[in-house]
């Protein structure tokens, strides 16, 4: 049996197409795009032309998208670029508690900084209740920042009727899109935002590229100083294989997008009623509906997530805990804790991220082994 991959809210493989374009791109552009001799240019028509393509995919213009390294590169651009830059303004900040550690951590550094952070409660469910934000904008709120979907449940949040109520105050809005870019319909108007995160290896791009969505006449200081690319916000010689290769996995994702989402839920959903059946006490987690497709969030009594996550591993499924970037650490997930789920039950919690190479022949054996492991596991308590 090959092994199953579980875990694309992680990171997903590279589609083979991508890894052409991106190869393509390196051989035939190679100049500096920066450069006025005529490699230069044609690199330079090369960065207008996937940059043109990226920008369409989300409704914006060309010049509002600003590449970047990564989705955590994005977030901290919107972050200490948009609170540096207004904080004449004022120094509120105002973000959701379920946000990647990207935003957060930015933002406990400016809270060290004289800014005052204030960090928006969820439901059950994990979302964020506009009424709140209603509540907790200030005169001096300067930032507001809700991700799109989380990485950890899943759960997607009322962005538009956020940024609504977010514009009407006159203040920005910061929207981490990076696990929904590629899956959901995404468009800057639409969700009312004017800064919006993109990282590329979460749709089947390269890693270490990606773009954050800067609204023209947005008031933002770059992070990053020198030769004033990327119409000033992030200076450095662009990335352009890497950006090849993010503009063709956006150009993939969005031909096959409703069809993959509405076959991804399916077999998220097939494979919840599997565990359901065979399993007792395990709990869902994120919202029913409102969720992305693929990723399923369970909560399983008596085990603890670590210990199944080995023992999957050893029989050849690869699933992780709750983010990858937390599978070090002891604590509980702030995710799931924002939700309101006990520490006992988020110790037991396995996210199941669900992608392209998900075979619905598979699913009798991801059900299976899944089920036999937490049978063995409750059998033998560590
Ligand atoms: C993966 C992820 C990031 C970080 O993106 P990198 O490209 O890995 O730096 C930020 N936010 C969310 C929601 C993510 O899932």
């Amino acid at each position: 049996m090959e092994p199953i991959y579980l875990d694309h809210n992680a990171t997903t493989p590279i589609d083979p197409g991508v890894i052409d374009a991106m190869a393509e791109t390196a051989r035939r552009f190679w100049a500096n795009p920066s450069s006025g001799h005529p490699p230069g240019l044609a690199a330079r028509e090369e960065l207008a032309k996937r940059r043109s393509v990226i920008a369409r995919f989300i409704g914006a213009k060309p010049e509002e998208i600003i590449f970047t390294s990564g989705g955590t590169e994005s977030d901290n651009l919107a972050v200490f670029g948009a609170a540096r830059a207004n904080q004449n303004k004022g120094r509120h900040l105002l973000i959701s508690s379920i946000e990647h550690h990207a935003v957060l951590e930015s933002c406990k550094v400016l809270s060290g900084q004289g800014f005052d952070v204030s960090h928006l409660p969820v439901d059950r469910d994990g979302r964020v209740d506009p009424d709140d934000v209603k509540k907790e904008l200030r005169k001096d709120t300067v930032l507001v920042s809700v991700m799109h979907a989380n990485n950890e449940v899943g759960t997607v949040q009322p962005i538009a009727e956020i940024g609504r109520l977010v514009r009407e105050r006159g203040v920005l809005f910061h929207t981490d899109a990076a696990q929904s870019v590629g899956k959901l319909p995404i468009h800057v108007d639409e969700l009312c935002v004017d800064l919006l995160t993109c990282s590329s290896h979460k749709i089947y791009g390269p890693k270490g590229v990606g773009f954050l969505y800067v609204r023209a006449g947005t008031n933002l200081s770059p992070l990053s100083y020198g030769g004033a690319q990327e119409g000033g916000f992030r200076s450095g010689t662009e990335n352009l294989p890497g950006i090849a290769g993010l503009a063709n996995a956006l150009e993939t994702a969005e031909k096959g997008m409703q069809k993959e989402g509405s076959l991804l839920a399916q077999l998220r959903d097939a494979l919840f009623e599997a565990l359901s059946r065979s399993l007792d006490g395990i709990d869902l987690n994120g919202h029913m509906t409102s969720r992305l497709p693929g990723t399923l969030s369970l909560s399983v009594q008596g085990v603890k997530s670590s210990d199944l996550i080995t023992l999957l591993s050893q029989k050849g499924v690869f699933v992780s805990a709750s983010a990858a970037c937390t599978t070090a650490s002891i604590h509980p997930s702030h995710v799931l804790s924002a939700m309101g789920i006990s520490p006992s039950r988020a110790a037991g919690t396995l996210r199941i991220s669900l992608g392209r190479s998900t075979r619905k022949e598979d699913l009798p054996y991801i059900a299976d082994v899944l089920s036999s492991s937490v049978k063995q596991m409750r059998r033998r308590p560590s």
